[in-house]
């Protein structure tokens, strides 16, 4: 608290108060104390002098009588001061405190003798017939001619004045310190009432360091600290304003980083992680948290990386690279920039995801190796057909007529490739339009069922279907849905062996009608079930099923567009159940 401005302003001027207030004391008791005695004095004067004038009637005073003494007495009840008259050489005529026989001569006592001298004589000692201080005021009493013919002498006993000089220096000590008090309160006050508004300004100031920048100060005075409120006030404007500008800029590049699906990190100059985005945070499995002001091999573990920023770093320019981070099976560019004079030293490592780029590659590639090799075969046997009905056939019509039967099944084969290739094409390129219209399920198991019934039959299989009356409509295109049970059915037709038996179901599934055709066949190998889905993808066992591969393409594809979901749950040599939900029509 003393190094408060309040306190460092007041303690001076109570102390310069107090100082001034205890010499004006000391000095006023000093004067006081002169004058009371220079008072008492000329008093004591006075009444000697009074005293004498009456008593210059007496003289010649008879020494045996004890009229004198008998005044001496009255005097000093009338006084309050002890009197004492002597006649002129020395011996005592009356006494007001004592009994005057038993006095001694006292002719030899200062005030007498400087009263013979000089007509007063004042003198203060200890009594020797009283034994105690007394201050004693004699005067000469002279005849007409000038002659001494006694004295007379008042005396007081120094105790009084002591004590009424003390109670004067009690009283002066009280008035001081009361005063002292008075004005080191009204210092303390002054100074308090000064310093205030810089206490508020503290304040706002401290307020605005914990970041509640909207303080305001109401300038309450004119003078140079109104002024300084003033400026305050504007100063934290003008920071708010900016910081805000600062915080709406930050938000915004924050909310750039956020969502960029390109993984960003900040390098600082000791390889110090400064800025992880959540791209990059999902990209090496790695926290925000965890991250932030460790070292970039730590952090990421990929040498070829920390290689990369090095050279960037050495170089000072942008260097590129490509790694692949198995444990998350990404392929990643990276690309790393000096970010320059702002943030020198710095450098900024852009991550893009290649991954999907190359699985279009790769599939791109199978794609073409998958049709190829699927053309391969029916070319391969139609060039054969035509080459010996060329060469021999044509000449023996019953042979020829066969061989342009099997021709023409391959052609259907090539003929049908062709078409759900087409199909699936334009359905993954969103150019089927779907004609959508609340459609029975049950409708669409049937017309799947009566389509393919007779293949069913011919292989000798039994197929049930299990589906309630009350079944809410799918929102579908007819057709289309149908397709995809057709697709289904005809799989679990061909991988089912004679006397087993297919299952259709329909139920309510929430908000969506769930289907499932289930066969009790060969089953699916469980490595193979990822991927059943994919264009051409055939289990081993189904390479020479005759099929093209994209049946379940083409069933996924159109599941996805109707907004719902296909999956396969299967177990080798038991058989399969594929599903998928529609959602219900509102
Ligand atoms: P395909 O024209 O060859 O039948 P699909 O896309 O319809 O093409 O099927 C892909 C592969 O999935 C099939 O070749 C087969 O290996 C497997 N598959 C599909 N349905 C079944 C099923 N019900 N039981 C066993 N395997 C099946």
């Amino acid at each position: 608290m003393s190094r408060s401005i309040r306190w460092r302003i007041g303690t001076p001027y109570i102390l310069l108060i107090w100082v001034i207030m205890a010499v004006l004391g000391v000095y006023f008791t000093r004067l006081v104390q002169s004058i009371y005695l220079k008072d008492l004095e000329n008093e004591l004067i006075s009444e000697v002098r009074l005293l004498r004038s009456i008593l210059s009637a007496q003289f010649p005073a008879d020494a045996q009588s004890d009229h004198l003494d008998q005044l001496a007495k009255d005097w000093a009840g009338e006084l309050n001061k002890r009197v004492t008259i002597i006649a002129q050489d020395g011996t005592v005529l009356g006494e007001s405190d004592f009994d005057r026989a038993q006095m001694d001569n006292h002719a030899s006592r200062s005030e007498i003798i400087q009263a013979s001298l000089s007509g007063i004589g004042i003198e203060t000692r200890r009594s020797d017939t009283l034994g105690i201080p007394m201050m004693y005021v004699a005067a000469s009493i002279r005849s007409t001619s000038g002659e001494i013919m006694g004295y007379v002498r008042i005396g007081m006993p120094t105790e009084r004045i002591q004590n009424d000089l003390s109670l004067l220096q009690r009283t002066l000590i009280v008035v001081t310190i009361l005063f002292s008090l008075t004005a080191g309160f009204l210092a303390i006050f002054i100074a308090n009432r000064i310093t205030h508004p810089i206490r508020q300004l503290a304040q706002a100031a401290a307020q605005m360091a914990r970041g509640q920048l909207e303080s305001r100060l109401i300038p309450t005075t004119q003078d140079e600290i109104g002024g300084l409120t003033i400026a305050f006030n504007e100063m934290a404007a003008e920071l708010n304003a900016k910081i805000q500008a600062l915080d709406a800029e930050r938000g915004r590049i924050a909310a750039v980083l956020e969502v960029m699906s390109d993984g960003v990190l900040i390098i600082d100059e000791e390889g110090k992680v400064q800025l992880v985005n959540s791209a990059a945070e999902s990209m090496f499995g790695v926290s925000h948290d965890e991250a932030l002001g460790r070292s970039l091999i730590e952090v990421l573990r990929q040498h070829q990386i920390t290689e990369v920023w090095e050279q960037c770093r050495r170089s000072g320019e942008t260097q590129t690279t490509t790694v692949e981070i198995s444990a998350h099976r990404l392929y990643l560019q990276c690309i790393a920039t000096p970010l320059g004079p702002t943030l020198q030293g710095n450098t900024l490592l852009l991550f893009q995801n290649l991954t999907r780029l190359r699985r279009l590659e790769t599939v791109r590639q199978d794609f073409i190796s998958n049709i190829s090799h699927e053309l391969r075969t029916p070319l391969a046997s139609l060039k054969a057909l035509a080459e010996t009905l060329q060469e021999s056939a044509i000449d023996d019509p019953p042979a020829a007529k066969r061989f342009l039967q099997r021709m023409e099944t391959e052609l259907d084969a090539l003929t049908q490739m062709v078409e759900e290739l087409l199909e699936l094409s334009r359905i993954e390129s969103g150019r089927v339009p779907l004609k959508m219209s609340p459609t029975s399920p049950i409708r669409l198991i049937s017309q799947a069922v009566e389509r393919l019934a007779l293949q069913a039959e011919r292989a000798r299989l039994e197929i049930s279907i299990h589906c309630p009356n009350d079944l809410s409509p799918v929102l579908a295109d007819e057709r289309r849905l149908a397709q995809v049970i057709v697709n289904l059915l005809h799989n679990a037709i061909k991988f089912t062996p004679a006397g087993g038996r297919i299952e259709l179901r329909a139920e309510h599934d929430g908000d969506h009608i769930l289907f499932s055709v289930k066969d009790n066949g060969v089953g699916i190998p469980s490595e193979d079930l990822p991927r059943i889905f994919e264009r051409f993808y055939k289990t081993d066992r189904a390479r020479s099923s005759g099929g093209t591969g994209l049946g379940l393409a083409i069933a996924r594809h159109l599941v996805e567009a109707h907004g719902g979901r296909i999956w396969v749950e299967s177990l080798e040599g038991q058989g399969s159940t594929f599903s998928f939900s529609i959602p219900i029509a509102t």
